[in-house]
Protein backbone atom coordinates (compact mmCIF):
# COMPACT_ATOMS: atom_id res chain seq x y z
CA UNK A 1 0.00 0.00 0.00
CA UNK A 2 1.74 3.19 -1.16
CA UNK A 3 0.58 6.81 -0.67
CA UNK A 4 -2.34 8.04 1.27
CA UNK A 5 -5.83 7.04 0.52
CA UNK A 6 -7.19 9.55 -2.02
CA UNK A 7 -10.92 10.86 -1.08
CA UNK A 8 -13.15 13.10 -3.24
CA UNK A 9 -15.64 14.97 -1.43
CA UNK A 10 -18.90 16.78 -3.28
CA UNK A 11 -20.20 19.65 -0.63
CA UNK A 12 -20.85 23.01 -1.15
CA UNK A 13 -21.46 24.33 2.19
CA UNK A 14 -17.92 25.35 3.17
CA UNK A 15 -18.34 24.79 6.82
CA UNK A 16 -19.61 21.09 6.46
CA UNK A 17 -16.53 20.62 4.25
CA UNK A 18 -14.12 22.15 6.31
CA UNK A 19 -14.50 20.24 9.27
CA UNK A 20 -14.92 16.93 7.47
CA UNK A 21 -11.70 17.88 5.13
CA UNK A 22 -9.83 18.41 8.22
CA UNK A 23 -10.95 15.18 10.20
CA UNK A 24 -10.19 13.16 7.08
CA UNK A 25 -6.76 14.75 6.76
CA UNK A 26 -5.87 14.16 10.41
CA UNK A 27 -6.41 10.64 9.80
CA UNK A 28 -4.19 10.39 6.71
CA UNK A 29 -6.64 10.37 4.23
CA UNK A 30 -5.93 12.57 1.30
CA UNK A 31 -8.78 14.91 0.48
CA UNK A 32 -9.85 16.76 -2.84
CA UNK A 33 -13.16 19.05 -2.67
CA UNK A 34 -15.76 19.65 -5.18
CA UNK A 35 -18.07 22.21 -4.37
CA UNK A 36 -20.49 21.18 -7.50
CA UNK A 37 -20.67 17.63 -9.10
CA UNK A 38 -19.68 18.26 -12.72
CA UNK A 39 -16.13 19.15 -11.93
CA UNK A 40 -16.04 15.67 -9.85
CA UNK A 41 -17.45 14.40 -12.94
CA UNK A 42 -14.86 15.86 -15.57
CA UNK A 43 -12.17 15.39 -12.55
CA UNK A 44 -13.04 11.33 -12.89
CA UNK A 45 -12.00 11.04 -16.26
CA UNK A 46 -8.44 11.62 -15.58
CA UNK A 47 -8.07 10.08 -12.11
CA UNK A 48 -10.04 7.63 -9.52
CA UNK A 49 -9.94 8.11 -5.95
CA UNK A 50 -10.28 5.50 -3.17
CA UNK A 51 -13.45 7.03 -2.23
CA UNK A 52 -16.38 9.36 -3.28
CA UNK A 53 -18.36 11.31 -0.45
CA UNK A 54 -21.66 13.10 -1.83
CA UNK A 55 -23.81 15.47 -0.64
CA UNK A 56 -27.05 14.90 -2.48
CA UNK A 57 -27.96 18.68 -2.43
CA UNK A 58 -25.43 20.42 -4.72
CA UNK A 59 -26.34 23.28 -6.70
CA UNK A 60 -25.89 21.71 -10.06
CA UNK A 61 -26.94 18.11 -9.94
CA UNK A 62 -29.19 16.10 -7.27
CA UNK A 63 -26.15 13.31 -5.42
CA UNK A 64 -28.62 10.58 -6.41
CA UNK A 65 -27.93 11.67 -10.04
CA UNK A 66 -24.40 12.39 -9.73
CA UNK A 67 -24.18 9.01 -8.03
CA UNK A 68 -25.96 7.15 -11.01
CA UNK A 69 -23.70 8.73 -13.41
CA UNK A 70 -20.59 7.93 -11.29
CA UNK A 71 -21.73 4.07 -11.34
CA UNK A 72 -21.89 4.08 -15.10
CA UNK A 73 -18.60 3.90 -15.12
CA UNK A 74 -17.05 3.26 -12.03
CA UNK A 75 -17.42 0.51 -8.83
CA UNK A 76 -15.43 3.32 -6.28
CA UNK A 77 -16.80 3.40 -2.67
CA UNK A 78 -19.38 5.99 -2.23
CA UNK A 79 -20.99 7.12 0.50
CA UNK A 80 -23.74 10.68 0.68
CA UNK A 81 -24.53 13.16 2.92
CA UNK A 82 -27.49 13.79 3.47
CA UNK A 83 -29.82 16.60 5.41
CA UNK A 84 -33.18 15.18 5.58
CA UNK A 85 -35.02 12.38 6.21
CA UNK A 86 -36.89 12.08 2.99
CA UNK A 87 -33.67 12.23 1.48
CA UNK A 88 -32.60 8.93 3.47
CA UNK A 89 -36.44 7.39 2.45
CA UNK A 90 -34.95 7.43 -0.99
CA UNK A 91 -31.74 6.35 -0.30
CA UNK A 92 -33.32 3.37 1.39
CA UNK A 93 -35.64 2.96 -1.50
CA UNK A 94 -33.30 3.26 -4.66
CA UNK A 95 -31.08 0.71 -5.53
CA UNK A 96 -28.90 3.67 -5.98
CA UNK A 97 -25.39 2.01 -5.44
CA UNK A 98 -24.10 3.79 -1.92
CA UNK A 99 -21.93 2.16 0.05
CA UNK A 100 -23.71 3.71 3.08
CA UNK A 101 -24.89 7.06 3.91
CA UNK A 102 -24.69 9.51 7.01
CA UNK A 103 -27.29 12.22 8.60
CA UNK A 104 -26.52 15.76 9.04
CA UNK A 105 -25.67 16.94 11.47
CA UNK A 106 -22.94 14.07 11.64
CA UNK A 107 -19.62 14.05 13.48
CA UNK A 108 -16.78 14.21 11.22
CA UNK A 109 -15.10 10.92 13.34
CA UNK A 110 -18.13 8.81 12.77
CA UNK A 111 -17.96 9.31 8.90
CA UNK A 112 -13.80 8.88 9.26
CA UNK A 113 -14.77 5.53 11.14
CA UNK A 114 -17.69 4.42 7.98
CA UNK A 115 -14.64 5.42 5.40
CA UNK A 116 -12.25 3.30 6.96
CA UNK A 117 -14.76 0.16 7.44
CA UNK A 118 -16.02 0.31 3.58
CA UNK A 119 -12.66 0.67 2.35
CA UNK A 120 -11.22 -2.27 4.55
CA UNK A 121 -14.25 -4.08 3.21
CA UNK A 122 -13.36 -3.42 -0.04
CA UNK A 123 -10.18 -4.42 0.11
CA UNK A 124 -8.29 -6.13 -1.46
CA UNK A 125 -9.10 -4.91 -4.91
CA UNK A 126 -8.68 -7.11 -7.97
CA UNK A 127 -4.88 -7.10 -8.80
CA UNK A 128 -4.11 -7.11 -12.57
CA UNK A 129 -1.73 -9.33 -13.36
CA UNK A 130 0.87 -7.76 -15.71
CA UNK A 131 2.31 -11.12 -17.51
CA UNK A 132 -0.74 -13.19 -17.72
CA UNK A 133 -3.06 -10.32 -18.67
CA UNK A 134 -6.59 -11.04 -18.12
CA UNK A 135 -6.33 -13.10 -15.19
CA UNK A 136 -7.81 -11.38 -11.73
CA UNK A 137 -8.17 -12.36 -8.21
CA UNK A 138 -11.20 -10.85 -6.53
CA UNK A 139 -10.72 -12.12 -3.19
CA UNK A 140 -13.03 -10.47 -1.62
CA UNK A 141 -15.80 -12.40 -3.49
CA UNK A 142 -13.12 -15.75 -3.91
CA UNK A 143 -13.22 -15.30 -7.24
CA UNK A 144 -10.95 -15.38 -10.13
CA UNK A 145 -11.87 -13.54 -13.75
CA UNK A 146 -10.62 -14.18 -17.06
CA UNK A 147 -10.74 -11.40 -19.60
CA UNK A 148 -13.53 -10.41 -17.50
CA UNK A 149 -15.26 -13.31 -16.61
CA UNK A 150 -15.73 -15.35 -13.52
CA UNK A 151 -14.48 -19.00 -13.87
CA UNK A 152 -16.60 -21.26 -12.26
CA UNK A 153 -13.86 -22.97 -10.03
CA UNK A 154 -14.26 -25.14 -6.90
CA UNK A 155 -12.50 -24.49 -3.40
CA UNK A 156 -9.13 -25.99 -3.96
CA UNK A 157 -8.95 -24.75 -7.84
CA UNK A 158 -9.74 -21.69 -6.62
CA UNK A 159 -6.84 -21.83 -3.90
CA UNK A 160 -4.49 -23.53 -6.66
CA UNK A 161 -4.54 -21.00 -9.09
CA UNK A 162 -4.28 -17.88 -6.63
CA UNK A 163 -1.35 -19.36 -5.53
CA UNK A 164 0.24 -19.52 -9.23
CA UNK A 165 -1.12 -16.46 -10.07
CA UNK A 166 0.80 -14.77 -7.01
CA UNK A 167 3.80 -15.56 -8.68
CA UNK A 168 4.25 -16.10 -12.59
CA UNK A 169 6.86 -17.85 -13.76
CA UNK A 170 7.74 -19.34 -10.29
CA UNK A 171 7.46 -23.18 -10.27
CA UNK A 172 5.80 -24.97 -6.98
CA UNK A 173 6.53 -28.67 -6.63
CA UNK A 174 3.51 -30.89 -6.34
CA UNK A 175 4.65 -31.55 -2.72
CA UNK A 176 4.73 -27.68 -2.70
CA UNK A 177 1.16 -27.16 -3.90
CA UNK A 178 -0.33 -29.91 -1.64
CA UNK A 179 1.00 -28.59 1.14
CA UNK A 180 -0.37 -25.25 0.14
CA UNK A 181 -3.39 -25.25 -1.16
CA UNK A 182 -4.85 -28.84 0.94
CA UNK A 183 -5.75 -28.43 4.58
CA UNK A 184 -5.32 -32.68 4.54
CA UNK A 185 -2.10 -32.89 2.45
CA UNK A 186 -0.88 -36.51 3.74
CA UNK A 187 -4.01 -37.18 2.16
CA UNK A 188 -3.51 -36.02 -1.33
CA UNK A 189 -1.38 -37.73 -4.11
CA UNK A 190 -0.01 -36.36 -6.68
CA UNK A 191 -2.51 -37.56 -9.31
CA UNK A 192 -4.87 -35.08 -7.18
CA UNK A 193 -2.70 -32.51 -8.37
CA UNK A 194 -2.55 -33.16 -11.76
CA UNK A 195 -6.38 -33.90 -12.06
CA UNK A 196 -6.53 -30.15 -10.48
CA UNK A 197 -4.49 -28.94 -13.19
CA UNK A 198 -6.86 -30.37 -15.55
CA UNK A 199 -10.07 -29.45 -14.96
CA UNK A 200 -8.71 -25.70 -14.10
CA UNK A 201 -7.01 -25.95 -17.48
CA UNK A 202 -10.13 -27.07 -19.13
CA UNK A 203 -12.00 -23.93 -17.38
CA UNK A 204 -9.85 -21.35 -18.35
CA UNK A 205 -9.92 -22.82 -22.18
CA UNK A 206 -13.98 -22.83 -22.17
CA UNK A 207 -13.50 -19.09 -21.84
CA UNK A 208 -10.02 -18.57 -23.58
CA UNK A 209 -9.54 -21.72 -26.06
CA UNK A 210 -6.32 -20.02 -26.73
CA UNK A 211 -4.93 -20.14 -23.70
CA UNK A 212 -2.21 -22.18 -22.33
CA UNK A 213 -1.78 -20.58 -18.74
CA UNK A 214 -0.57 -23.27 -16.62
CA UNK A 215 2.65 -24.97 -17.62
CA UNK A 216 3.90 -28.56 -16.63
CA UNK A 217 7.88 -28.93 -16.24
CA UNK A 218 8.80 -32.18 -16.10
CA UNK A 219 9.53 -33.78 -13.21
CA UNK A 220 9.67 -30.25 -11.53
CA UNK A 221 5.54 -29.11 -10.62
CA UNK A 222 3.70 -26.25 -12.50
CA UNK A 223 4.15 -22.46 -13.02
CA UNK A 224 1.63 -20.22 -14.56
CA UNK A 225 2.85 -18.68 -17.48
CA UNK A 226 4.84 -15.14 -17.36
CA UNK A 227 8.06 -13.37 -17.01
CA1 LIG B 1 -25.78 20.98 0.07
Amino acid sequence: MNGRKKIWLAEDEAAIADSLIYSLETEGFAVRWFERAQPLLSALTDEQPDFIILDIGLPDMSGFELCRQIRQQHTIPLMFLTARSEEIDRLLGLEIGADDYVAKPFSPREVCARVRVILRRSQPPAQPLPSSAGLMIDEHKARITLHGQPLHLTRYEYLFLKILIAAPGRIYSRATIMDLVWENAEETTDRTVDTHVKTIRAKLKEIDPESNYILTHRGLGYSLEGL
